[in-house]
């Protein structure tokens, strides 16, 4: 039976935040006592292959460690199980995720398998999973995460960040922003459904969400400290999520919002945009005046405010709204257990000039 009473946390032993660091990779991982006695797998993407996976392959080379490469250029569930499969008959024991979100993703997915070490290594700041247990993995059943294992390490190089195009950073503030209406959604559901509440992580991911804001004029800017800022935010959003062995702080209605245009306008555009867009929406159906803030800033940063902008058609955004309740029936939200009517979902897209 469950034991209620116990609540298990894993964190991230190391973060390791730097410029030009990625060839100290083979030194952290000693630091770790991970010596070239452990075989070493990387799973990256072709593009961040060349913008980050080649220098770390090398570097780990040249200090004797046994290496294998992975290229993927999706996150689905066959690619994932594929490469769970192959990093099992190398032996490989240090997943090392190096690229945007399908690298990391698909890094976690293959050393929870595998009961190995997770090393995240971001090439860009786009999401909070850099530093979460969940992975995002497409072709499953459903459109939400799965879960996986915390990252034993995080390794970000501000150099390689700052280098990815800037709708990418954008987006990671988007994921951030989601955070306001991700915990009061948590603390609705606590109230109305006696769900478990924990203040300390709650805190934290507003707090990540409170951090960009704060600064949002400097990310703007593209000053490599304000990247820093995103980085930083985002993986308390991840710790967050460790913390409370689930993704409910950073996690609410306006995720729900983005997996349900995931699934009517796949690939249209970013996470962190569509959740960014999403929060607008949901703060407003709470009555937050703070929506109009959160508009403003967004717009400072240059993150699409319209369907227009977004590059979606209002009538999907607005089946989007009708649908999102539906994605995951048992994360109880502001957008109840029917949802929106469509008239509603119209009303709120006019007041919020999304449209
Ligand atoms: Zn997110």
């Amino acid at each position: 039976m469950l034991d209620r009473s116990i609540h298990e946390i894993t964190l991230p032993l190391k973060v390791i935040i730097g410029s030009g660091i990625l060839d100290k990779i083979p030194d952290y991982l000693s630091k770790m006592k991970f010596t070239n006695q452990y075989r070493a797998g990387i799973i990256t993407g072709p593009t961040t292959y060349n913008v980050a996976g080649r220098i770390v392959e090398e570097s780990l080379k040249n200090n004797g460690y046994n290496v294998e490469v992975w290229k993927a250029r999706d996150a689905r569930m066959e690619t994932a199980n594929q490469i769970v499969e192959e990093t099992k008959t190398h032996s490989i024991k240090i997943f090392l995720g190096v690229g945007g979100g399908k690298s990391i993703d698909l890094a976690k997915y293959a050393a929870y398998k595998n009961n190995g070490y997770m090393i995240s290594v971001p090439t860009a700041a786009s999401h909070d999973g850099i530093a979460s247990p969940f992975a995002s993995l497409k072709g499953t059943d459903k459109p939400t995460s799965t879960p996986t294992t915390t990252p034993y390490a995080i390794i970000a190089d501000i150099d390689v960040i700052s280098k990815a195009p800037p709708q990418l950073i954008r987006a990671g503030v988007g994921d951030l922003l989601g955070k306001l209406t991700a915990v009061k959604d948590w603390q609705l559901a606590h109230r109305l459904k006696g769900e478990y509440y924990g203040e300390y992580a709650a805190q934290l991911a507003l707090l990540s969400a409170k951090h960009v804001i704060r600064y949002h004029e400097l990310i703007a800017s593209g000053n490599p400290d304000g990247i820093r800022i995103v980085v930083e935010a985002l993986i308390s959003s991840g710790v967050a999520m460790c913390i409370a062995g689930s993704s409910r702080p950073a996690s609410g209605s306006e995720h729900l919002f983005s997996h349900a245009l995931d699934l009517l306008a796949p690939g249209k555009a970013l996470h962190g945009e569509q959740v960014a867009l999403g929060t607008i929406m949901m703060l407003y159906l709470y009555g937050d005046p703070k929506w109009k803030k959160i508009k403003r800033i967004m717009k400072k940063i240059g993150l699409p405010t319209t369907a227009e902008e977004i590059g979606i058609p209002i009538e999907t955004i607005v089946k989007a709204l009708t649908i999102a309740h539906k994605i995951r029936p048992n994360r109880y939200t502001i957008l109840g257990e029917k949802g929106l009517t469509e008239e509603a979902a119209w009303r709120l897209v006019r007041e919020t000039g999304i449209i």
